[in-house]
C-alpha cells in the first residue's frame, strides 16, 4: 500500500499544481504556502471524578495576508498538528475563493466529546480560550474562531463569555468568535449556512447543460439521486436543502453506520427518528449497514462527503459510482483518489469552494457584531413603504386591486435572514462562475480544484504585490 501522504502535504500538492499555471516568483508562492504560526498547548483539567487529565490542543494561523485570521475549532481524537495546519491552509484558500477578507486559521482539541460531561467540556473550552487569549491567538482583529467538527453554538458562547470576562471594556469583543447563539450576538442563517452553501454550489454546478451532458446527466437538481456521508450540522442541512430542491436522498450515514433506500429517504423523518432513538440506524423502510463508509459506494448521481478528511482513498476509490462528488467536508478525497476519479470523468466540486458558506456567513456575523446593529434594522420599513407606494400607483393606473395577502408578500422588506441568505447565494454563484471560467480557460489540464486554487493564488497574491513587497 502507498504511504499515506500527510494532510498538509496533500494541500500543498494541490497548491503546487495550481501554482504551475501562474508565473509568480518562487519566493512569493512560498510565502503564501507556508503556515505562519502554530501554537501547541497542553493544559490539565479536573474530571468530574476528581482525576486530573492533560489535554492537547492547537491553533494554527496559516496566513496573515489579511486580518483577522479565521477558522473553526474542532474537537476530535484525530486532531493533531498536521491536521490543524492543513485545515488552516484550506481556510486561507477558501476565504480567497469567496472573497471573504480574512486569512486562514484552524484550532483543535484532541478529545472525544462523547467521553466528557457538559461540565467538563465547558471547562476545556474556557481553558482553551484562556490559553488563546494569553498568547494573543484570539481577538476580533487578530484571530476569530468558529464551530467545526464536534463544536457548535454552545462552545462558541463559552468562548465569547470567557473572552469578554477577560476584556470587559472592549467595544468590539462580540466579534471575537462567530457561530454564536442568536442571543449572544449570532446571526440568523449561520447554523444552516454551510449546508445551504453546499446546496447552492451544487445547484449552480448542475445548471450548465453542457457540463451535465459530459457526465451523462440532465441539467438541474430535480430527480438527481444523492448520498450524504455525515448527519451533523453540515450533512443534515445539505441533505435537507437538496431534498427541498428536488433531489432524491438515497443514502445517509453517520458515525455508527449507513441507511439506504433507492426510492428516497425523508430527511426530516430521519432526523426525528434519530432524536427518538439516538441513531439513524434501523430507520424503517431502509436497509441498514453498520459501516459509515458504505454510503460512499452507492450508485447515485451526487455523492456528498460531509464528515471528515481522507474518506475516499486508494482503498475504496474503485468502488465509487457517483458522477459528481461535492466536498462538503474539508479534504475528504486523498490526492491519489482525486487523480483516479478525475481520469474516470467524475466531476469533483472542491471543498475550498463548496463548503465556504459557513465562513461566508461568519463574515456577515462578524460585520454585524462590529456594527452593533441587526441586518435590515434600518431599511426594512423604508423598503416596505417604497414597495407599497409603487403598488398603489400600479393599482391606480390599472384599476386592479391587489388582494391583501399578495400585497403583504410583495411589499415585505428584507429581514436579517433574507439578507444573509441573499448574500450567501450571490457569493456561491459568483465564485462558482469564476472557478468554472478559469477551468474552461485552461481546458483538460485543469480540474475545478486546481481552478479554485489558481483563483485563490491570484487573489492572495494581490495583497502582497499591491503592497510592493514582492514584484
Ligand atoms: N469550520 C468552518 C469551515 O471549515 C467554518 C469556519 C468559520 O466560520 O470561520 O469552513
Amino acid at each position: 500500500m502507498a504511504r499515506a501522504i500527510p494532510f498538509f502535504e496533500q494541500v500543498n500538492q494541490n497548491f503546487d499544481k495550481a501554482a504551475s499555471f501562474t508565473d509568480y516568483s518562487f519566493g512569493l508562492l512560498q510565502q503564501i504556502k507556508i503556515c505562519n504560526g502554530v501554537y501547541h498547548m497542553t493544559f490539565p483539567i479536573k474530571r468530574d471524578d476528581g482525576s486530573i487529565e492533560t489535554i492537547h490542543a492547537w491553533r494554527a494561523e496559516h496566513s496573515h495576508h489579511k486580518l483577522p485570521t479565521k477558522g473553526g475549532i474542532r474537537y476530535s481524537t484525530l486532531v493533531n498538528e498536521d491536521e490543524v495546519m492543513a485545515l488552516a491552509a484550506l481556510m486561507t484558500y477558501k476565504c480567497a475563493v469567496v472573497d471573504v477578507p480574512f486569512g486562514g486559521a484552524k484550532g483543535g482539541v484532541q478529545i472525544d466529546t462523547k467521553e466528557y460531561s457538559v461540565n467538563e467540556l465547558e471547562h476545556i473550552t474556557r481553558r482553551y480560550t484562556y490559553e488563546l487569549i494569553n498568547k494573543n491567538f484570539i481577538g476580533p482583529g487578530i484571530d476569530v474562531p468558529a464551530p467545526d467538527f464536534g463544536t457548535g453554538e454552545r462552545e462558541m458562547a463559552w468562548i465569547f463569555d470567557t473572552y469578554t470576562a477577560m476584556a470587559p471594556e472592549k467595544l468590539e469583543a462580540l466579534a471575537c468568535v462567530t457561530g454564536k447563539p442568536i442571543s449572544q450576538g449570532g446571526v440568523h442563517g449561520r447554523r444552516e449556512a454551510t449546508g445551504r452553501g453546499v446546496y447552492l454550489g451544487l445547484r449552480e454546478a448542475c445548471r450548465f447543460a453542457e457540463d451535465m451532458e459530459q457526465l451523462g446527466l440532465t441539467p438541474g437538481l430535480e430527480g438527481k439521486s444523492v448520498a450524504v456521508q455525515g448527519f451533523g450540522n453540515v450533512g443534515y442541512h445539505t441533505a435537507k436543502f437538496l431534498q427541498e430542491g428536488g433531489a432524491i436522498i438515497v443514502g445517509l450515514a453517520e458515525y455508527a453506520g449507513t441507511i439506504y433506500n433507492p426510492r428516497g429517504l425523508d430527511v426530516n423523518q430521519v432526523a426525528e427518528y434519530r432524536e427518538e432513538n439516538g441513531s439513524i440506524l434501523n430507520f424503517p423502510d431502509a436497509t441498514t449497514y453498520e459501516d459509515p463508509s458504505r454510503v460512499l459506494e452507492f450508485a447515485c448521481d451526487i455523492l456528498v462527503p460531509a464528515a471528515l478528511e481522507n474518506q475516499i482513498t486508494g482503498e475504496n476509490m474503485h468502488r465509487i459510482q457517483a458522477r459528481i462528488i461535492g466536498e462538503a467536508a474539508n479534504g475528504p478525497i486523498t490526492s491519489e483518489a482525486s487523480d483516479f476519479l478525475k481520469k474516470k470523468g467524475v466531476m469533483i466540486i472542491p471543498d475550498i469552494y463548496l463548503n465556504a458558506g459557513g465562513v461566508t456567513v461568519s463574515y456577515f456575523e462578524w460585520l454585524k457584531n462590529l456594527s452593533h446593529v441587526r441586518f435590515g434594522r434600518m431599511g426594512k420599513r423604508f423598503e416596505e413603504s417604497v414597495h407599497r407606494s409603487l403598488l398603489y400607483t400600479i393599482e391606480r393606473a390599472t384599476g386592479r386591486k391587489f388582494p391583501e395577502e399578495e400585497m403583504k408578500r410583495i411589499v415585505q422588506g428584507p429581514g436579517e435572514e433574507d439578507l444573509v441568505n441573499s448574500g450567501l447565494e450571490d457569493t456561491m454563484i459568483v465564485a462558482y462562475n469564476e472557478i468554472r471560467d478559469t477551468q474552461k480557460r485552461w481546458g483538460e489540464a485543469v480540474d475545478l480544484r486546481t481552478a479554485a486554487f489558481i483563483n485563490a493564488i491570484h487573489k492572495i497574491t494581490r495583497s502582497y504585490t499591491e503592497l510592493g513587497i514582492f514584484p
